[in-house]
């Protein structure tokens, strides 16, 4: 990289936990740019003594993105150049910076990643689980019912899914997914990577509940909560979707009308939807 860059924007992944993650090329950048924005600068401020990288701090967070973001941008068009760091890992991933980083794009700046560690992704590598299609949800909603709705929303779905939760919410998030999902379906909770309590759970999800209510620790630190895929339907099964769309029908129709109109949302065979409100008219 050029000694010193002009009217770049580079994105730096900084350590999720264990300061020696930090790569070669992420020091020769933080020490290269004019200044630095960061999420609170009492926070990063150790990471980057460290390093020996003493460079202006200027503070980007979610109070202020928007209106910081363009003022930043203003500086790289005068020939400065700059590193955007969060917290903790990739910035941008559940972290401040989209803003800057969209109009940055429409201003045709150059950004450039300088990629690291990720919780998602280092949790994902080491989980056992199918690495090669997943989908990363972020957090969870804060309730429990906004929080079964999604699942419901999820559970055909065949990737791995990926999520981040805090200590105090993840075992009613973890009894939400016991709710919904089938029990035995594996599921891997990783806390604390790259730090020294570091512990990854690998489990059913029925399994899961009992060894976090029986270990204070797993509700202590930072989590990454995944899920094992859905398995592949046999081809004569409704989805989760088919078949919630045929129960709501069924409250306010008869069994045919609800079969009709629910095979006309949703395409699944008028037969089978006919077979499935059958047996739940029966179950009332
Ligand atoms: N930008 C970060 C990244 O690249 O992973 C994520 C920031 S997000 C605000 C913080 C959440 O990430 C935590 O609440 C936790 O769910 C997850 N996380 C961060 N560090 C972690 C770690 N060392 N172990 C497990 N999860 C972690």
């Amino acid at each position: 990289m050029a000694d010193n860059p002009k009217g770049i924007l580079y994105l730096v992944a900084t350590p999720i936990g264990n300061l020696a993650d930090l790569t070669f090329r992420a020091v020769e950048v933080l020490q290269a740019v004019d200044f630095i924005a960061c999420e609170d600068t009492r926070h990063s401020r150790p990471l980057l003594d460290r390093y020996n990288i003493d460079k202006p701090l200027t503070a980007l967070h979610e109070h202020n993105e928007v209106a910081a973001s363009a003022k930043l941008l203003d500086r790289l068009g005068q020939g400065e150049s700059m590193a955007l760091i969060s917290d903790a890992g990739t910035p941008l991933v559940n972290d401040p910076g989209f803003p800057l980083v969209r109009l940055a794009v429409e201003r045709g700046v150059s950004v450039v990643p300088v990629p690291g560690a990720c919780a998602l992704v280092a949790a994902l590598s080491a989980s056992g689980l199918a690495p090669s299609r997943f989908a990363f949800e972020g957090f969870p909603p804060r309730t429990s019912p906004a929080r079964r709705t999604l699942l419901e929303g999820l559970a055909d779905d065949a990737r791995t899914l990926i999520f981040y939760e805090s200590s105090h919410r993840v075992l009613a998030f973890v009894k939400d997914i016991a709710s919904v999902l089938p029990p035995q379906r594996r599921i891997v909770i990783a806390r604390e990577l790259t730090k020294i309590h570091e512990t990854i759970v690998r489990c059913t999800i029925t399994e899961a509940i009992g060894l976090i209510e029986a270990d204070p620790f797993m509700q202590k630190g930072e989590f990454v909560v995944l899920l094992e895929g859905a398995p592949p339907k046999p081809k004569d099964d409704l989805t989760a979707e088919q078949m919630r769309v045929l129960k709501l029908l069924l409250e306010e129709c008869s069994v045919k009308t609800a079969a009709l109109l629910a095979a006309k949302i949703t395409r699944a065979r008028k037969e089978l939807l006919y077979q499935a409100a059958l047996m739940l008219a029966d179950k009332k």
